[in-house]
């Protein structure tokens, strides 16, 4: 069965990036029938920001990824919360250590800068590893009574893994194919420490990938490098069998496609790494989201699926159940993915046209409401409807259609100069007058009876609409003149006519 996790470390807020790696993660669950589970990875109590699991959980929620077990949920293999499932780790380590495949380790960072600097005096570069570890203080070098003796005292150590010597260590990654590293070039990572009796990623991570019978691991490139200790580990742990296949996802790269896009690029570039608006517990600065900024959770959904994946058509627009049977990981690429923030505004505009003008209307109103304006949700429809088109953001209703909904009280003074006259003063009176006793005040309805007056009148029809809008909207935008006048209605469309004349 295919079992994927989502294993976010709460350490501030999701990046883009991280958004892209649960969609994956998801879209590979849905499209086999498995599970998705949100495990949260917060073993490192220095790294720990309040605030970021429930951040996390609202991104996924918004951008409709559905956690089948993990924290907020729960599940058969609860607490999905690492710092919860802390007392199971120690067991692990301890098992690695009989085997062999760990030590424990005493060395103090003075010692260890001692050793280092010996190590640079000569011009080596210091590893810590098959060459350093009997050189330390570790139960490598000391007999186990004193090991036991320290630990008693309550002397703080580490549990290392002991990386074996000169061994290929052959991975396969479903994207990147088989990769091999000398187990020489590693180090011995820490795996359990014993001053807050806390494993570190590695440890943790392993464990419950294992006790939660995951099938497979997609995740970032970052974790690449990881990939030849967790291989060792599974094996170590006579798991080998059961290891999951791995799977890691292209970097996403700035616009400029020069280094990787980072949290820290977001609104210098102009435009937000984050899916919500995140305010930093600590310093209070706030980075913007993709919803506060107006994206569409269908918007942001598409443009990161694009990011490194492609669905070997020419098909560009995507809702994420449209996603879940095309996806796979043998469209994954292997370089990175350049963001480009135009395109984003794109799927925006697209997906708004996406939408039927019932769904906009309540998202439209929302807008309206935040410049004090509450119209009904027929005339929303309406208005809606006639600008659907302009709109690259749901918020841009305000600029593209507020004179629905306001009546203009200044008049553009160049459209003023280069259209208005006596002899239109005249035209839109009896245009007035004309619309104020229309019994059918359909758009067609208006649109003929305003061009049949022009014809009758003589004057220029472009003179006559653009007089018109001005007096209408009070500039030169808008849809059709009939449009407007039938959607803001008589008393209105007559007042404004009315009033603009004097
Ligand atoms: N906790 C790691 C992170 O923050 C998870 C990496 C993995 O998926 O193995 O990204």
């Amino acid at each position: 069965r295919v079992r994927v996790r989502f294993a976010p470390s709460p350490t501030g807020a999701l990046h883009m990036g991280g958004v892209r790696t649960a969609l994956f993660n998801y879209l590979f669950a849905r499209q086999h029938g498995g599970d998705f589970l949100l495990r949260i990875e917060d073993t490192d109590s220095n790294r720990f920001v309040p605030g970021a699991e429930d951040y996390i959980i609202e991104s996924l929620k918004w951008c409709g990824i559905q956690i089948d077990e993990g924290v907020s949920v729960g599940g058969p293999h609860a607490p999905y919360r690492q710092s919860e499932r802390k007392e199971l780790y120690k067991k692990y380590s301890d098992q690695l250590i009989e085997s062999g495949n760990a030590y424990v380790a005493f060395d103090t960072a003075e010692e260890l800068d001692k050793l280092r600097a010996e190590y640079e005096a000569e011009g080596k570069t210091f590893t810590y590893n098959f060459e350093v570890r009997e050189k330390l203080a570790t139960s490598l070098a000391l007999s186990a009574e004193e090991v036991q003796r320290r630990i008693s005292a309550g002397d703080q150590y580490v549990v290392r893994f002991k990386m074996p010597e000169n061994e290929e260590i052959v991975m396969n990654d479903l994207i990147r194919g088989e990769v091999i590293v000398n187990s020489s070039t590693l180090d011995d990572k820490v795996l359990y420490k014993s001053a807050d009796q806390l494993p570190t990623y590695h440890l943790a991570n392993i464990v419950d990938d294992y006790l939660m019978d995951i099938s497979h691991v997609i995740r970032g490139e970052e974790w690449l490098p990881s990939l030849p200790l967790h291989v060792s580990l599974y094996k170590a742990f006579g798991w080998l069998d059961k290891m999951p296949q791995f799977a890691h996802l292209p970097l996403l790269l700035k616009p400029s496609g020069k280094g990787k896009l980072s949290k820290r690029d977001g609104d210098k570039l102009g435009f937000p790494v984050f899916p919500l608006r995140w305010v930093d517990p600590k310093t209070g600065e706030t980075a913007s989201g993709y919803r506060e900024s107006g994206y569409l959770p269908e918007a942001f959904v598409n443009l990161l699926a694009l990011l490194g994946w492609n669905p070997g058509t020419n098909q560009e627009l995507f809702t994420i159940e449209e996603l879940i049977p095309l996806f796979s990981l043998d469209r994954v690429s292997k370089s990175g993915a350049r963001f480009d923030p135009e395109k984003a505004k794109w799927f925006n505009q697209q997906h708004i046209q996406r939408l039927s003008v019932e769904e906009l209307t309540p998202l439209a109103k929302a807008e309206l409401a935040k410049h004090g304006v509450e119209p009904t949700d027929e005339f929303v429809a309406t208005v809606t409807g006639l600008v659907k088109d302009r709109l690259v953001f749901v918020h841009d209703i305000w600029e593209q259609a507020s004179y629905f909904f306001v009546a203009p009280t200044e008049y553009d003074e160049k459209v003023a100069a280069k259209f208005w006259n006596a002899d239109m003063a005249k035209a839109a009176a009896e245009i007035a007058e004309l619309t104020s006793t229309a019994s059918d005040f359909s758009a067609a309805a208006i649109e003929a009876t305003i061009k049949e007056y022009i014809h009758s009148s003589g004057l220029k029809m472009g003179q006559v609409m653009n007089s018109l809008r001005l007096l209408l909207v009070g500039s030169s935008k808008g849809p059709g003149i009939a449009d407007i006048i039938s959607a803001i209605g008589k008393d209105d469309a007559v007042g404004r006519i009315r009033r603009g004349i004097e």
